[in-house]
């Protein structure tokens, strides 16, 4: 295994985690996502699956309200994974320029096919965290 793709592996899976615990709390039934660790799942499976998580722990917030406000820790949890999202390569985890809304480094691009390319860029993962990606640009050009 490639020790980079590795190290990537484990940031997602503790994202992974974070917001599989903060999904069991609030609905009381366990979060089951496919591991990023599972033998076949490909780097970009697991980006897919962690992404759809916090999108999924965004979306409750609104069916939950009371829960959430006792686990007031989601929203920090679903944001700190559309960071890290958005500043690491879909398919090999590479760190890229922050706020670049690229989700897919320059390599991995000349390298993929591009239906699969296509596929990533206009999956829904990739659609919520070019959004993110947006809304903080977004803060910083009202701050300054
Ligand atoms: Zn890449």
């Amino acid at each position: 295994v490639d020790p980079k793709l590795y190290a990537a592996k484990q940031h997602l899976y503790k994202y992974q985690q974070a917001l599989e615990r903060i999904l069991q709390e609030i609905t009381g039934k366990p979060a089951d996502s496919v591991s990023v660790f599972e033998p076949g799942v490909s780097y970009v499976a697991g980006w897919h699956a962690v992404g759809m998580l916090a999108i999924s722990v965004w979306g409750l917030e609104a069916f939950h309200a009371t829960e959430f406000e006792r686990h007031p820790q989601w929203e920090s949890a679903a944001t700190e994974t559309f960071r890290f999202l958005s500043e690491h390569c879909a398919t090999c985890g590479a760190k890229m320029p922050e706020l670049r809304a690229r989700i897919v480094c320059e390599p991995c691009r000349e390298r993929l096919d591009a239906a699969e390319l296509n596929r990533i860029l206009t999956g829904t993962v990739a659609r919520q965290t070019l959004a993110y990606v947006a809304d903080v640009r977004g803060d910083l050009e009202a701050e300054s």
